[in-house]
């Protein structure tokens, strides 16, 4: 069931369990976005359907955070147009190169292309793994990006974060809210969930400048303002 978070935006709340995300729907006047596509075709279908039950069109636009998988293979399914930034893009064309099988998949943990946890959960979200389908987004964006709903707008800012090579987080004035992908937290590929001090920095100092009031992470409940600052001390103590 759908979240309300503001007038205009509400999540399907995250799911651990399968490594689901928070999935965002942003309800405009003229079209509707989501932000990520969920993990699988059922994830996203999950979303689908509760749009629909809770009475609200259905979003035109898929807008993608990072090429992560729990965010990124129910794009496929999608019934509209997607769109993401240009270096999420160029990963995702290098991973519809990837073979989908038990003996593929084992490999890729060998050789550190693809992160134990990632590979762990692919196995609990999905009963085949024959049936996982990667695409492109069909729009790509290499700068920032500003989108208009109808009555309210969407702000596509590209980021530096300690989350993963690409990331862009995505902000609804009129509503003061920011879907930050999962951009607080360490690299899984390349770092084993560790922080890049510089990113790190880097990406506060981006978001900070945001005056957003609610603070959507896609694996954690939404927070305030004062949420955000304990969980980055919390950051700075353990992993800095
Ligand atoms: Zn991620």
């Amino acid at each position: 069931m759908l979240t309300q978070i503001s007038p205009n935006v509400y999540i399907l709340p995250f799911d651990s369990h399968r490594d689901r995300p928070n999935l965002g729907y942003i309800h405009g006047e003229k079209y509707s976005v989501l932000v990520d596509a969920g993990n699988s075709e059922a994830h996203l279908t999950a979303m689908l359907v509760a749009i629909e039950e809770a009475g609200l069109p259905a979003p035109k636009i898929a807008l993608i955070t990072h090429w992560h998988w729990d965010h990124t293979f129910g794009m496929h399914a999608f019934p509209g147009t997607t769109m993401t930034h240009i270096k999420t893009n160029e990963i995702l064309n290098t991973i519809t190169e990837w073979e989908w099988a038990p003996k593929a998949m084992a490999k890729r943990l060998e050789t550190g292309e693809e992160c134990e946890f990632c590979d762990t959960h692919m196995q609990i979200e999905y009963d085949n793994v024959n049936d996982i389908k990667v695409v492109t987004a069909d729009i790509e964006f290499s700068g920032d990006l500003t989108l208009n709903l109808g009555r309210v707008t969407v702000e596509v800012t590209p980021v530096t974060n300690p989350h993963s090579d690409d990331g862009a987080i995505v902000f609804i004035p009129e509503d003061k809210v920011l879907f930050a992908g999962d951009a607080d937290t360490g690299d899984f590929y390349k770092l084993d969930g560790g922080y890049d001090a510089d990113k790190f920095y880097s990406y506060i100092k981006t978001v900070d400048k945001v005056p957003y009031e609610t603070y959507i992470h896609g694996h954690l409940a939404p927070m305030t303002r004062l949420e955000v600052s304990k969980l980055r001390k919390e950051i700075e103590e353990e992993e800095l």
